[in-house]
């Protein structure tokens, strides 16, 4: 089998492997390249591959750096997309609004390329393109064999990091060759208050495994939870707002449900919180749809008809209107809203607003990328440049690592540990390459019969 590493390779996002085996082609994943404008632009745009000659697509979760770039293989890939039933629903609603995005971004850019007698430019694909993606989706349940190509059988494993996460085990057989190899997904962090634990799996001759935060350690849950605490209540004490930037999928269900918990001890009054996203209020209605994702704890409570995701004081937000009139309250509030590195969606209006008052607090619970106006506001910069006008920073700016969806450098040991085989060859891929270093020479020291190995984009690799 030969695995080429198109994308995550080095760095986290455009997540793409192309295996060859049996003559066949299958694709796993298929994600967009974040961060530099123009480099992931020619990235994004075009394919090191011909994607018709690819037999089966295999994905194991719903966010953008792994599925994202679906809509443009589409556009010349007819064949299946496998993945959970979670996931397809996520995509359904993901890779929509990723094209209503990549639509209005080529219609402002046609707009000033028109002003210098430029002609317009193309959106990267089309909510129609983004339509045809989403009907190739084929849902299978964890822990259910199907074989995408000859010769490989697939299993999907709960990853616990986003809703429908997986890992895919794929057991190929090559002649009289049979193998396992694991592609660890993205893991999660274990011990989270919606998702299971990443289950471990038996049996692994070859490891393929994310690196994300390989070299750190996140602070622990229960500490983090009492600090939001404090923090939220340190703002309503001198009757301020608190601005929360957050992921639609993973970040906003979080933090919603430590909100409603600590409403619930008391902790915090009950003061109005909104979720103010479309895509958020989207992904919130699928979590419900999928109890059998979810902690028993949470599906217990969904299955009695409480709302783990809902309370009297808390508001879901869609319209725009309704969003726009948050700005005309006074009274002190929480807003949840996307996209949780500020780059776009309605959060820029809401730090536009409240920015410049010393009462509030803005609250970043998840990864900002390099050069995003999220990253900017963590790294203490002002003024910040919003829709073309600068804004000084004098609210509290506060980043927690805690809520992220990846495992850090000690859960990731963890899970490597609870894996059972005998570990020939371990691949770190998706981490910025200090951390997929740092990850090898952990794994090494761990598994000194393995090799391991850290490609570089576009190296091809043969077990
Ligand atoms: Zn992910």
């Amino acid at each position: 089998m030969k695995i080429h590493f198109f994308g995550a390779a080095r760095t986290t996002t455009g997540s793409m492997y192309l295996l060859e085996v049996n003559g066949k082609k299958l694709l796993l994943e298929c994600g967009l390249f974040q961060g530099h404008r123009q480099e992931s632009e020619q990235l994004n745009k075009n394919f090191p591959f011909d994607p018709k000659t690819v037999d089966a697509v295999v994905l194991s979760h719903a966010h953008l750096d792994h599925a994202g770039k679906l809509p443009s293989l589409c556009k010349n890939y007819d064949g299946p997309i496998h993945c959970t039933p979670a996931t397809r629903d996520l995509c359904g609603i993901m890779l929509l609004d990723s094209a209503h995005i990549q639509e209005q971004d080529a219609i402002f850019v046609s707009k000033v390329r028109a002003r210098k007698h430029q002609p317009p430019v193309e959106p990267l694909y089309t909510t129609a393109d983004a339509g045809k993606a989403v009907r190739q989706l084929v849902a299978t349940d964890y822990e259910k064999p199907f074989q995408p190509v000859d010769g490989v059988t697939v299993t999907f494993r709960d990853a616990g990091h986003i809703l429908g996460s997986a890992q895919v085990i794929l057991d190929v057989r090559e002649g009289n060759r049979k193998f396992r190899y694991l592609f660890s997904g993205d893991v999660g962090r274990g011990n989270d208050e919606i998702l299971r634990d990443p289950g471990p799996v038996e049996n692994v001759d070859y490891l393929q495994i994310e690196s994300t935060y390989a070299a750190r350690v996140h602070e622990q849950r229960p500490d983090a939870d009492a600090l939001v605490g404090q923090l939220v209540g340190e703002t309503l004490a001198q009757k301020g707002r608190i601005i929360i930037p957050a992921f639609s999928v993973g970040r906003t269900q979080q933090i919603v449900y430590v909100l409603h918990e600590l409403t619930c001890a008391g902790r915090l009054p009950k003061i109005p919180i909104f979720v103010d996203s479309p895509l958020s209020v989207n992904a919130t209605e699928i979590y419900k749809k999928h109890p059998e994702c979810l902690k028993d704890t949470i599906r217990d409570t969904l299955c009695n008809n409480e709302d783990p995701f809902g309370m009297g004081n808390l508001t879901y937000i869609r319209d725009v209107e309704e969003s726009k009139k948050l700005n005309d309250r006074k009274e002190p509030m929480v807003i949840i809203s996307a996209s949780g590195m500020c780059e776009g969606g309605r959060i820029r209006h809401h730090l536009k607003n409240n920015l410049g008052d010393a009462k509030n607090l803005i609250l970043f619970i998840g990864f900002c990328a390099e050069n995003t106006l999220g990253a900017q506001i963590v790294a203490g910069k002002s003024p910040v440049n919003i829709f073309g006008e600068p804004y000084q920073v004098r609210a509290k700016v506060v980043f927690l690592d805690t809520y992220s969806g990846h495992a850090d450098k000690n859960e990731l040991k963890r899970y490597v540990e609870k894996l059972s085989g005998d570990l020939k060859e371990i691949v770190c891929i998706h981490g910025e390459e200090s951390q997929c270093l740092a990850h090898a020479e952990t794994l090494r020291a761990m598994k000194p019969k393995a090799q391991v190995i850290v490609p570089e984009y576009m190296q091809v690799v043969e077990i």
